[in-house]
């Protein structure tokens, strides 16, 4: 009477949970403007490339070996990037902050444990939910996606989840939540609490960083990811900054070796050139903005975003402003509560082809 011997697992005995399942699926497809997974639209310079590829050499001679297995010089220029005072022993780094997610539910989720964050989130943390047998449960956003801060601290109080999961600024929402919310969700959670800083840098001036709060509050940890402002998508690094008790935690689950000699060595060059690497942070804030007032002066509405994206909408029928966006060669992603669609700030020359598509699609009459 199960439903394991439906669809493409055959007859295999899968988990039932993943039966029918998808894997993650935002398409990789080859169109000349993609603007669907907010990564930087600005490669890294030719000087940065040599670096790299001489770091990679040098890790080939000793490919023979495993590489270091806690990754301590990576994880020491890892603090020292994010300064307050931080020291090896207070980062963890992984292949991609996903994988950084994954060892924190690993260590604090599980059979019998739960998770709470705030709806509608990033689509990846229901699935690391389940991958870890974590129940994944959410507490909705005011319309506006910010957080009503009484109305979440309630929550955490009557739901005493193991992990509250917050990602600050939000992924597909922009929203950035303010340090006292964060302190008093902190403040009221039983278990641990991770704020996801991945779309941080791109945050407007002053925003303060939860990092300033780990001095308070030892079950509280931050994620960030060199994918995003850093221009590092395709090096998968993310890291997370705690408590070294933390740390130790995420270190029992992680698998040996998890973090390859070359990762290591490209991620450390990546660092070394932290100016260059986060050079176009302003640009694309500038771009952000310039593309939030060009939706809503359109009449469109827009979420208000701290991130490298932007949130808009709301359409009777967003697959097909979502396919017309596409047969004119700009590909942008279907995510958040329905009518809404998500579009990743870029190049001049791609906001430009965003906004003369979008234009012919609504004049359409989509
Ligand atoms: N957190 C959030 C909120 C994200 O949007 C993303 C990427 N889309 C990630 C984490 C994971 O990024 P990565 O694994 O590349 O570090």
């Amino acid at each position: 009477g199960t439903s394991a011997d439906a669809g493409a697992q055959g007859t295999l005995p899968v988990r039932p949970e993943l039966v029918g399942e998808e894997p993650y699926g935002a398409p990789q497809l080859d169109v000349p403007y993609a603007l669907n997974v907010n990564e930087n639209p600005y490669p890294p310079s030719e000087k940065v490339v040599a670096e790299i590829a001489a770091a990679v050499a040098q890790a080939a001679r000793t490919m023979n070996r495993y590489p270091e297995r806690d990754a301590v010089e990576l994880r020491a220029d890892l603090a020292r990037y994010l300064g307050h005072g931080l020291t090896s022993d207070d980062i963890w780094a992984a292949n991609g902050s996903n994988e950084v997610m994954l060892h924190v539910l690993m260590a604090f989720g599980g059979p019998g444990r739960s998770v709470l964050s705030f709806a509608p989130t990033y689509s990846m943390y229901p699935e690391y939910a389940r991958d870890t047998h974590t129940a994944w449960t959410t507490f909705p956003r005011r319309d506006d996606f910010t957080l009503d801060p009484v109305a979440a601290v309630d929550a955490v109080r009557d739901q005493r989840p193991d992990v509250v999961l917050i990602a600050s600024p939000n992924n597909p929402t922009g929203t950035a939540v303010d340090l006292d919310t964060l302190a008093a969700i902190a403040d009221a959670a039983p278990g641990v609490v991770v704020v996801d800083e991945a779309y941080f840098e791109f945050a407007h001036a002053g925003t303060p960083s939860a990092l300033e709060l780990l001095p308070r509050f030892p079950r509280l940890a931050v994620s960030r990811t060199m994918s995003k402002a850093f221009a590092f998508a395709g090096g998968r690094l993310g890291y997370l900054a705690g408590a070294p008790a933390f740390v130790d935690a995420l270190r029992i689950v992680r698998l040996p070796y998890h973090l390859s000699a070359v990762t290591q060595a490209v991620a450390r060059v990546a660092l070394a050139n932290a100016d260059e690497m986060l050079a176009a942070v302003d640009r694309l804030r500038a771009a952000r903005d310039d593309l939030a007032a060009w939706l809503s002066a359109r009449g469109l509405q827009v979420a208000a975003s701290d991130a490298n994206f932007v949130l808009f909408g709301r359409f009777a029928d967003r697959q097909a402003v979502w396919q017309g966006l596409l047969d004119r060669g700009v590909l942008i992603r279907v995510v958040g509560p329905e009518g809404w669609l998500r579009v990743s700030a870029g190049t001049p020359e791609e906001m430009a082809a965003f906004k003369r598509a979008l234009s012919e699609v609504l004049e359409a009459g989509v």
